[in-house]
Parts: structure tokens; sequence; C-alpha cells
């Protein structure tokens, strides 16, 4: 990594020409910001290993802070009709889209997190916009549970949901944006005030949101952001007392220990975690689309979405011609590039240590008898690439996309454990049986795909993979009204469309009587 110095033409393209200071928002305002070094953490692009600014190191009196402020403004926030509700997230998902914030947003994205602009532009942002657009609208319309006439006929059973409080939101550095608001649009929806904890390797486009929020005027202390660590600030999120709710997305392990410390006080919690997702190509499949969508799920994203598909189970009959086509087509679709660049379809990774992690799977395949198909390696530039680009690449956490073959699908690591990164392996199968075992042979169950003609096989084995979405001859198709949410060691609870706003609020029963 070069050494850390300002990225001064990082900064200019957001309009800065200062590093950026990130500071807590709380009650509307944004905190004093930290003088002492040692309670900040740099904000580095990693496409550089450049700064872009500080975020604090947040505490658990700052913590303490957003929850006062966060309680306070509860039973008003509650109190406001849907329709008036529905009308802040509009305005929100308006400001997202405005021409002031859109683009800076997503120049943010891509600088922070290292992701190709392209997807910043066309994924990250457009999904933040409509995660508030859509929960705007489901608001206004949402009945979910009727009421009843009893068999007495002069009771009445009504189902009464309420907002369930002030929530805490813990959101993973891969999707920042995208991830955090899927979480605040319905939980201020719903009418629960909020407190989020945005991962400290990306919190730049949780800050700009802040911004939205202060520009937009949404009463104070509804929207509240504590910046900083998993391990304290994170920490003191989870186990406060008077905090009833908590929506955490990210690993399975830190997942685990959220589950513990909210056990004792039985806090609601909901859990989206980490996955490990197979695909599996039939013999009758359309190759060229198995071959295509399976380079997409393997490294949109560099491989860092959680619904990548890391793990490829190809029928015999087939799979050299798959294994062949799909190198092809990844060398010469997937190509590493500048992130900025409108043309890049493989950005970095989102931080040198995490490159450092995805590497050493890499070296662990090596030993465990793996062939690198393609990839593996750092990317190489020509001299006919632009000075900044050539920079870039021989200082920032890129990875090629790499096609791992040869593992043994019973004992390998590399095929149990979640890589997080551009790598997929490739496993041959003979029968449908031993495919479906194999696919369900990890701790994880979050997503699956399936590629095949016959209607009854892709039925039988989608049916039969233990995850909690699967695709058929497709791969992301996504409706936020779905139900969203892993199986298994993947998660816990359910989120999108009704399911988001039911874990947002509490159910109690009212018997009225004539
Ligand atoms: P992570 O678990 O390290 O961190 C996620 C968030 O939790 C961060 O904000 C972090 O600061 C915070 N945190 C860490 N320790 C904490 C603690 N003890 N108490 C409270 N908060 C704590 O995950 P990550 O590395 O940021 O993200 C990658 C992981 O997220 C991968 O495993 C990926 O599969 C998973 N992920 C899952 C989904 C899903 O929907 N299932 C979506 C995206 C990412």
């Amino acid at each position: 990594m070069a050494s850390k110095s300002i990225d001064y033409e990082g900064l200019r393209k957001i309009g800065v020409d200062s590093p950026i200071f990130v500071t807590n928002f709380i009650n509307n305002k944004f905190s004093e910001r930290h003088e002492n070094i040692n309670n900040l953490i740099s904000i580095i692009n990693p496409s550089n290993g450049k700064i872009l600014g500080y975020l604090p190191d947040s505490s658990t009196s700052e913590v303490e802070a957003a929850a006062e402020a966060a309680l306070a403004a509860q039973e008003s926030w509650a109190a406001l009709p849907r329709k008036e509700r529905s009308l802040w997230m509009q305005k929100i998902a308006d400001r997202i889209s405005s021409s002031d914030w859109f683009e800076k947003l997503a120049m943010a994205e891509s600088l922070d997190s290292g992701k190709a602009i392209k997807f910043c532009r066309t994924v990250d942002i457009p999904r933040a916009e409509q995660n508030f657009r859509y929960f705007s609208r489901l608001i206004t319309v949402w009945h979910p549970d009727p009421a009843i006439i009893g068999d007495d006929p002069s009771t009445l059973h009504y189902p009464h949901r309420k907002p369930v409080g002030v929530s805490g939101l813990i959101s993973p550095w891969n999707l920042p944006l995208y991830l955090l608001t899927w979480k605040v649009a319905p939980c201020l929806a719903a009418g629960c005030a909020c407190i989020c904890k945005p991962s400290e390797v990306t919190s730049l486009t949780a800050f700009f949101l802040a911004k939205i929020m202060e520009e937009v005027g949404l009463p104070s202390g509804v929207f509240n952001v504590v910046f900083g660590t998993g391990y304290k600030a994170g920490q003191a999120l989870v186990s406060h007392p008077r905090i009833p709710a908590i929506s955490f997305t990210g690993g399975t392990e830190t997942g685990k220990k959220i589950a513990l410390t909210c056990a004792p006080m039985f806090k609601k919690v909901s859990l989206e975690l980490g996955g490990k997702n197979p695909s599996i190509i039939l013999p009758d499949c359309d190759l060229d689309l198995a071959v295509f969508t399976s380079a997409r799920a393997a490294f949109n994203n560099q491989g860092q979405i959680c619904l990548c598909m890391s793990r490829v189970y190809v029928h015999a009959s087939i799979y050299d011609q798959f294994v062949e086509k799909l190198v092809k087509f990844t060398q010469e679709n997937f190509k590493v590039g500048h992130p900025q660049d409108p043309t890049t379809t493989v950005g970095s990774l989102s931080s040198s240590s995490h490159l450092d992690k995805v590497k050493s799977y890499i070296e662990l395949a090596k030993m465990e008898g793996g062939k690198l198909e393609c990839g593996g390696v750092f990317p190489t530039w020509d001299e006919a690439s632009a000075e900044e680009t050539r920079q870039c690449l021989s200082a920032g956490a890129f990875l090629e996309p790499t096609i791992i073959t040869g593992l043994d699908p019973c004992t390998s690591r590399v095929i149990k454990e979640e890589i997080f990164g551009p790598v997929v392996t490739i496993n041959k199968f003979e029968d449908i049986e031993s495919v479906i075992s194999m696919a369900n042979s990890t701790n994880y169950g979050l997503a699956a795909c399936v590629f095949g003609k016959d209607g009854q096989t892709t039925r039988k084995v989608a049916q039969s993979i233990r995850a909690g979405m699967v695709w058929v001859n497709c791969w992301m198709v996504r409706d936020i009204n779905t139900p969203f949410g892993g199986l298994k060691q993947s998660g816990v609870g359910k989120e999108g469309g009704s399911h988001s706003l039911e874990f947002f609020t509490e159910l109690s029963n009212i018997t009225l009587m004539d």
C-alpha cells in the first residue's frame, strides 16, 4: 500500500478540497469533531490507499446521547399519522435522487468502498432511493391482521400493531447506503426512531444521509447516527437496556455475539448474516445463460454481495465446456480497472485487510490441491493506461476475478467457508441427489441458483436446497415485496415488504364486547 497521504484528487470528485471529518448526528445536530487523533478512524480509499477523512471511534457515552435523543422523539414520531410519515419518506427519496445528491452519493460510495462507479450509479444509490420510495407507499396501505368476530357474536377481536420503539440499525461495508436505508426506511415508516451504526470501513454515505435528513428537517431525534467500531459503539448500542430492537446485517460470528447480548433482555433481533451460496448447473440448461449469469453472480461488486454465488456445481456431461466458457467470458468481460472509470466492471476490494483475507484463501486453495483456472493475482496494466489508473492498480486492494477447480467438495475449507471476494470454485456432479447434498453441506443457507430447462427437475432441486432465496435460471432478480433472509447460520428473521414492517412493530390483540 502507498503511504497514507490525503486523497485530494478523490475528494475533488465529491466537491471537497480537504479531508472530511465525519461526526455523529444526534438530535438533528452534528456533534463536535473529536480533537484527539486517537479517537479517530481513517477513511481510506481502498483503490489507492489514501485518506479521504476521519470518523470518530464513538464511545458508550455517545451511544447513550443518541439513545436519549431517540427515546425523547419516539412517542411523537409514533403518533404521527402514517400518511405524514409517508410524506417524510418521499422527501428523503426526492433528496437522494436530486441533482444535488445523487452523483455525490454515488461518487462517495465508489471512493470509500473501491467499487465501480457504474455499480454505484445503477445499483447502490438508485436502490437507496427506492427503499424510501417503496416504504413510503407500503406504510399507507399496509393492514396485515384482519379483525375477527368471535364465537360469541357480541365480541370483536382486533389486532393492534404499534411501533416496537427505538431501534438500533447496524450495517456492513459491502453495500453501505443500500443496506443501511433498507433498514432505516421501514423503521421510520413503521413509526420507530432509530440509531444507526454503519460499518467503520465505509461510513461516508451514512454521514451524507445524515446531511440529507438535516436538509429535509426530519423531527429532532428521529434519525441518529453514531460512527465507530463494532466492538465499542456497536456493542454499546446492542446492549443498551432501553433499545428494544436490533436489526443487524453482517457476518455470522458478529451475529452470534449480538444474539447472545440480546437474549437475556429478550430484545427483538433481526439477523442477516453470511453465506456460501451454491449454484447448480443441470445438463439440459441454456449453457450461455448459465455462463453469463454465473460470472455476474460470482464477480459483481467484486464478489462482495452476500447473494453472490461462490460454489458452482456443474453436471459432468457439460463440465469441461462450462469451465472453458466461464473462464473465457470472465477474462473478456470482467476487467479490473480504476473504480471511477465508468467502463470499469471490477473495482477494488473494500480494504487492504480484506484483500489479505481473500488472498489467504487463494493460497489455501493451492495447498488443498486446487487449480487456478484464471485470476488469483493482482491485475496488470499496460503502458497505454492513464497515469492515474497505473498508480491506482499498483497501490490499491485489487484482485483479478478468480476461478478455482479441482478442490475436494467434501473436505475443502475454501468450499465450506465464506470468502466474500471475487473467488468462485467449480465442481462436477453426476446425479441430482449428490449435488443437493453438496449444496446443503455448509453451515450457511442464504441463497442458491439452479439452471436447467426441465421444470419438474429445477423445481425439485430448488425446493430441496436449504436456502432463504433460490433463483431458477436467473440471479439477483429481487422484488422488495418478497421475503429476504437466510436459513441455518445465514440469518434469523426476514426483511422485505411487510416482513420489515412486522419487525419494527409489535402486535397485541384487543377484544371488544358489546
Ligand atoms: P461484520 O459483522 O464485521 O460487521 C457488520 C457491522 O457490525 C459493522 O457495522 C460492525 O462495526 C458491526 N459490529 C461488529 N462487531 C459488533 C459487535 N460486537 N456488536 C455490534 N456491532 C458489531 O461484517 P462486515 O465484515 O462488515 O460485512 C461482511 C459480512 O456481512 C459478510 O459475512 C456478508 O455475508 C454479510 N452480509 C450479509 C448480508 C445479508 O443480507 N445476509 C448482506 C450483506 C453482507
